[in-house]
């Protein structure tokens, strides 16, 4: 029996962003699916020029893992193509897709995250009046504006909000929103693909670049020496840049003193765990939003088991949701401790790519950099190997950043890595210790 579209999709979803998937995946339709190939259809020629370049990969991978194959192949089929084959209207889709394809690279921007959507509580005011006032402005206020926090507090949901109030002054392809893994791999395509001119341009000609987890592009020289180049190129024509991070600028290891000392030379907005009259706030919020009845113990219940990120408040509002349409009824208390009682309190941490290189090059007496080199002696490979399933396993990493981050390898060799690590677990109980001990070290 073969794997269903479904399985494919539901894969992509763990590993993209919704607004990703919603604006990527979710309007293609599956033609036809067997043991080696998957043909699907995408609305336009436009659209499938963007997906190649933008989401093909994220596809390949997902369908190797849900498949358990890597040699499904994909075939697109343009709607309008398949509907009319008139090579006339095929020519008119080309010459209108390449002025649409210029205004794509401005963002897909979710408009479930604005300022209106947005609940302001004592750990994030500061990072919400600043968000608002360089979104109002017409030159720079603060430049940059650099807002730090930990995972699930809203960093993103700010950029976005930015985006969209800067949009309504601006023309689309004016503003930008990219995150800093994006901005890596559409280097290393243009690099690939000796078009670094065009790479430059895009983003010099913008009025707002809002980069999102800019930790991301620390230890990486090259793209650190142009993000610098960038950098300078908008703030000196006085357009306005906005940062995300996980830390503050001198927190981020591995980043350049120059770009360092530029992120610090703007505003610096930190968003701190939001209280519990916060966390309350926003599931009354995200309940009404969505439809869902939460009485105010079960939202007390809720807030009160989640730490901070609200990423997993959502997640448990959405269990809370969904058991409702199933039963058609509001939720109780109690059945509110049933339905999240497994949940709560054994999600996986996440960690940092150079957290797991430290402990796995730890556990096998050797240096971080060498899981990082493409040497293939065996005292390096096996670590590896290991260090690229730990990462797999307490990331949400995508396949091809994995291998980026381990030797430059391609998403194929990342999932046999994986395998590979499984297999060694498998044979050898003293190689499994080692492993939990490792992710334990990291948990
Ligand atoms: P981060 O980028 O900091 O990891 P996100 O911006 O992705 O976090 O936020 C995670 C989820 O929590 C998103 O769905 C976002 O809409 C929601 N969220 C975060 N902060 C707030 C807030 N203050 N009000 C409403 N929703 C929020
Ligand atoms: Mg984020």
């Amino acid at each position: 029996m073969h794997t269903s579209w479904e399985k494919v999709l539901e894969t992509v979803a763990d590993r993209v962003s919704p607004q990703s998937y919603e604006s990527w995946f979710k309007p293609i339709k599956c033609l036809s699916m067997t043991d080696t190939l998957c043909r699907i259809e995408l609305p336009s020629r436009f659209f499938k020029d963007w997906f190649e370049e933008h989401s093909l990969k994220t596809l390949q991978e997902s369908l190797a893992i849900a498949t358990g194959r890597n040699d499904v192949a994909i075939e697109l089929v343009i709607a309008e193509q398949n509907q009319k084959k008139s090579h006339g209207a095929a020519k008119d889709t080309r010459q209108l897709s390449l002025t649409d394809a210029s205004e794509a690279k401005s963002p897909q921007f979710n408009t479930r995250y604005s300022f209106e959507t947005f609940v302001v509580g004592a750990g994030n005011q500061f990072a919400h009046a600043a968000c608002l006032a360089v979104s109002k402005s017409a030159t720079p206020v603060y430049n940059p504006l650099f807002i730090y926090g930990g995972t699930g507090l809203g960093k993103t949901h700010l950029l976005h909000a930015v985006g969209h109030r800067a949009l309504a002054n601006h023309q689309p392809g004016k503003v930008c929103y990219i995150t800093a893994e994006q901005f890596i791999s559409d280097m290393i395509s243009a690099l690939q693909h000796k078009n670094m001119s065009q790479f430059k341009n895009r983003y010099r000609k913008l009025d707002y670049l809002l980069i999102d987890d800019i930790q991301f592009i620390a230890g990486k020289e090259r793209i650190m020496e142009e993000f610098f180049h960038t950098f300078n190129a908008l703030y000196d024509n006085h357009r306005q840049i906005v940062i995300s991070s996980d830390k503050i600028p001198k927190d981020i290891p591995s980043l350049e003193e120059r770009l360092r000392s530029r992120f610090e030379c703007g505003l610096l907005a930190d968003i701190q765990p939001p209280d519990l009259e916060t966390k309350v706030a926003i599931l009354r919020k995200k309940a009404e939003e969505n439809g869902i009845q939460l009485p105010d113990d079960v939202a007390f219940f809720i807030a009160e088991s989640v730490k901070s990120n609200i990423r997993e408040l959502e997640g448990l509002l959405s269990r809370i949701g969904f058991y409702e349409s199933l039963h058609g009824t509001a939720i109780t208390l109690e059945l509110a401790r049933n339905v999240l009682g497994v949940t709560i309190g054994d999600r996986p941490k996440m960690v940092t790519v150079d957290a797991i290189k430290q402990e796995v090059a730890a556990e096998f007496g050797m240096k971080p950099n060498d899981l990082r080199s493409k040497r293939r002696v065996k005292s390096i490979v096996l670590p590896r190997h290991i260090a690229i399933y730990v990462t797999r396993k307490l990331s949400d990493l995508s396949l091809s950043f994995i291998g980026q981050e381990f030797g430059g390898k391609d998403h194929t060799t990342v999932i046999n890595s994986i395998r590979k690590a499984e297999k060694l677990m498998a044979d050898d109980p003293s190689m499994l210790a080692r492993v939990e001990s490792i992710i334990r070290r990291l948990s």
